[in-house]
């Protein structure tokens, strides 16, 4: 493999840090330059007292495979968990079904769950299966399939307001960031397909026992330290310049001149920086991408009110509940205290509320499901919030999400809302600063400018 002798990675998410450990790797000369005063990107942690807090809970799936073989890069697959089988309790009120697979092959593996699915009617669980059944069948790479909403599609497949609730929706917005009425089909059926309808185990879920600045943030600073690569924090970049064949990178205090560039910051910030003419999307494709904010709220009690590691809950304002005991740092510190954070995605409606509003709604609510809330004590109640936490996959937002090469020589651009197929994903940043360190690496440069790697 041949590539660029010296590159520039702009942006520290992991994309990112992706693209600049693998260029690093292949023997390039790397610098990274992140505008924060530290890397991971959009999964971060900071200190609330003694706890670790992140900026909201992630999950990642089995066939998450890009993002667990960088994991393994970072020496920090050790430090997730991943269930032996896909599991998910999921409450309405005070009754519990789960959605668990079985040892029988996809799509069988998820039958016997859906036909006792009890937060569904008999007639609605075998509603969901044809549904299910259906949608294994749509053509996602039929460029077609983007101009159609989800939630028309699945009216049209005769899904009712209780399916896309309690199954539709359930999976969909906590991976896609929108409901189905607002998601493209061709976006949803690949999580769908990819993650539940097409390989048994694709959908194990998967989560950190660490803080994910641990996880990922700094073990990427050692990993690029010991691959030769310099990181920059604190350096915003400002603009790109052609030099020759190659690329001046002006930061505030700096023109580092290099053979090759990787663009991976948010979209907004990659479409500011790139020359005009870079990329065939139209002008301002970066807006029409949009953002859906994601909030998580954080409650710190006295006693455990969660069994469970997790639990999905429908027919209510809270979505998904996690214990944050264990990578908080609160077992050691406050030993029989629980950290409950309730992820709330495509968060429009309460992105914006003050924090005694939203402690005034997500309480009763989170009671109603957990019934030994009410007995606990509310040590710490606190908010985070993502207004950007990832595009809007709508339909026809496939044509607004550019490919890693661009028009210019030595000039690749990645991240989470690249034209990987997924939704604004931890996978999808990662494959997509894979397969941009990949174009610069295989691309014909400059013969000066190159490394045989
Ligand atoms: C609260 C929340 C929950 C989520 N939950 C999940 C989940 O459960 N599972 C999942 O898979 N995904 C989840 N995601 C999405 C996932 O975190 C993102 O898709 C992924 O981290 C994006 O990585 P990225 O590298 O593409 O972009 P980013 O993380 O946005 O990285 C871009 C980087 O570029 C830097 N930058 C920007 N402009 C400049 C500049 N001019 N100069 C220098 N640096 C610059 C930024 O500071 C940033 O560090 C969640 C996201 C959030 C916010």
């Amino acid at each position: 493999m041949t590539g660029p002798r010296t590159v520039t990675v702009v942006g520290g998410g992991l994309a990112g840090l992706t693209a600049a450990i693998r260029l690093a790797d292949a023997g390039c000369r790397v610098t990274l330059l992140e505008s924060r005063p530290r890397l991971g990107g959009l999964t971060h942690s900071f200190r609330r007292g003694d706890l670790d807090v992140d900026n909201g809970q992630h999950v990642f799936l089995r066939c998450c495979t890009s993002y667990r073989a960088l994991l393994e890069r970072l020496g920090t697959a050790g430090l997730t968990e991943l269930q032996p089988r896909l599991d998910v309790p999921v409450r309405s009120g005070r009754k519990t079904a789960r959605l668990r697979r079985n040892s029988l092959p996809a799509p069988l593996h998820l039958g016997r769950s859906l036909a006792s699915y009890g937060v569904l009617s008999p007639a609605d669980r075998l509603r969901a299966v044809r549904g299910a059944m259906a949608l294994r069948g749509v053509d996602r790479d039929d460029p077609r399939t983007d101009d159609v909403s989800f939630g028309a599609w699945l009216a049209e497949y005769g899904q009712n307001a209780a399916t896309v609730e309690a199954l539709w929706d359930l999976v969909g917005v906590a991976t896609m960031n929108v409901h189905a009425g607002e998601a493209s089909l061709a976006v949803a059926a690949t999580v769908f397909q990819l993650g539940l309808l097409t390989d048994a185990a694709a959908g194990d879920i998967g989560w950190s026992a660490v803080p994910l600045q641990r996880l990922h943030g700094d073990a990427a600073a050692t990993v690029l330290a010991a691959a030769g690569a310099e990181v920059r924090l604190r350096s915003r970049v400002r603009g790109l310049d052609r030099d020759g064949a190659g690329w001046i990178v002006r930061t505030d205090d700096d023109a580092i001149v290099c053979d090759a560039v990787v663009v991976a910051t948010d979209p907004v910030q990659a479409e500011a920086l790139l020359p005009a003419g870079a990329l065939p999307q139209p002008a301002n494709w970066s807006a029409g991408l949009g953002a859906s904010p994601i909030v998580n709220v954080n409650v710190l009690v006295d006693q455990p009110v969660l069994a469970e590691r997790f639990v999905a809950v429908v027919g209510s304002d809270v979505q998904w509940v996690f214990d944050r005991t264990r990578q908080s740092g609160l077992a050691a510190t406050r030993p029989g205290a629980q950290l409950l954070a309730v992820s709330l995605s495509a968060a429009d409606g309460v992105v914006d509320l003050p924090v005694a509003e939203l402690r005034a709604r997500l309480m009763p609510a989170l009671a109603s499901v957990l019934p030994t809330l009410d007995a606990a004590t509310v040590l710490d109640f606190f908010v985070t919030r993502e207004p950007q936490a990832t595009f809007r996959p709508r339909p026809g937002t496939a044509a607004l999400r550019p490919a890693n090469r661009t028009a210019l020589p030595g000039l690749v651009v990645a991240g989470a809302y690249t034209a990987t197929g997924w939704p604004a994903t931890m996978e999808s940043a990662v494959r997509s600063g894979d397969a941009a360190a990949a174009e610069l690496l295989s691309a014909a440069l400059d013969p000066a400018r190159v490394v045989a790697a």
